[in-house]
């Protein structure tokens, strides 16, 4: 006990403690330890300005394991605009309150010299393949190496039983599959997805909602409005119509559309034409003003 008090700091709020921690090798050695007792480990990594999209995936960790652990840590890596990453909302003490109340267990708040010890500079290249050349891939170069720069040592650092992480980031969440298998912790890690946390107007919930002034806000709702037209005007055949559309609808609402589109949900071709039977998933990303926000449905 007295090792793990020098190590970190428990923080509480009325009856529940979370443990924090700095330290990536305090943590390991910690989490060993609690391993060895033979708990189960989830996990949840976030960036922080956290909502209720994130303390549903402590919710799902809690119930499916032993100790849930989650880290705040703004990755620089997996940013492709230095201004987006410098704007990005930072709420430590509201994160902290939030997470004891969901009952998180334990917090890591590296600094990114303890995440990126030899510098933050890309040495290792993850094959991505397709899923680097699109959508988010296509408008965010570089971003998805920076994901899996910070996840790989995530994991390393924390080797959970379970991963947590959400719908909300549709692509992530296939890369991330991927960087599993890549990195050899297939058969270590069951991945869980966890469905889209919304506001009760139907926008989802994302940290980067803070930066959004009052008219901003209320003209958000405007993505979830065209992906949901989406799914109640699609229909077998051609889709550029129905894209297009779509489209308009939301530059209509003063936002820079960066995409709109419909894909195959399992491999996330994007599709201009449907049979009626393939799963779909409708994914949008865009701009208002200087916040870029993205969604995705699943259409069938
Ligand atoms: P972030 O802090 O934005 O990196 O997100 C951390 C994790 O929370 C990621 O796995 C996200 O996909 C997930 N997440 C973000 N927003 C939501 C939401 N509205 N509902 C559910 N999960 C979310």
């Amino acid at each position: 006990m007295q090792g793990i008090i020098k190590l970190c700091c428990f923080l509480a709020l009325s009856q529940r403690i979370m443990v924090l921690f700095k330290k990536s090798n305090d943590l390991h050695n910690y989490l060993d330890s609690q391993r060895k007792q033979g708990l189960k480990l989830g996990f949840v990594p976030t960036m922080g300005a956290l909502h209720g999209g994130h303390i549903s995936l402590i919710n799902d960790a809690k119930k499916n394991t032993d100790l849930c652990i989650s880290s705040i840590f703004v990755n620089p890596t997996q940013f492709n605009d230095p201004a987006d990453f410098k704007k990005y909302p930072v709420t430590i003490e509201k994160d902290i309150e939030l997470l004891i109340g969901g009952g998180c267990d334990v917090l890591f708040l590296p600094s990114v010299e303890e995440i990126y010890p030899n510098c933050t500079s890309n040495t290792k290249h993850y094959e991505l393949g397709y899923l680097e050349t699109i959508l988010e891939g296509h408008y965010r170069p570089g971003h998805f190496q920076g994901v899996c720069m910070v996840v790989q040592r995530l994991l390393e650092i924390v080797k959970p039983d379970n991963l947590y992480i959400g719908q909300k980031d549709y692509q992530q969440c296939m890369v991330i599959k991927r960087l599993i298998e890549l990195i050899g912790m297939d058969n270590q890690i069951h991945l869980n997805i966890s469905p889209t946390l919304r506001e009760d107007d139907g926008l989802a919930m994302s940290s980067r909602n803070m930066r959004l002034t009052e008219v901003e806000r209320k003209k958000a709702t405007a993505i979830f409005q065209t992906l949901s037209f989406i799914k109640e005007n699609i229909s077998k055949g051609k889709l550029d119509k129905l894209k297009i559309q779509a489209t308009s609808m939301l530059s209509e609402q003063g936002f820079k559309v960066d995409y709109v589109e419909i894909a195959d949900a399992g491999s996330l071709q994007t599709i201009n034409e449907w049979d009626g039977k393939q799963k779909l998933v409708a994914l949008a990303a865009a701009f208002l003003n200087q916040v870029r926000l993205i969604d995705n449905i699943i259409l069938n």
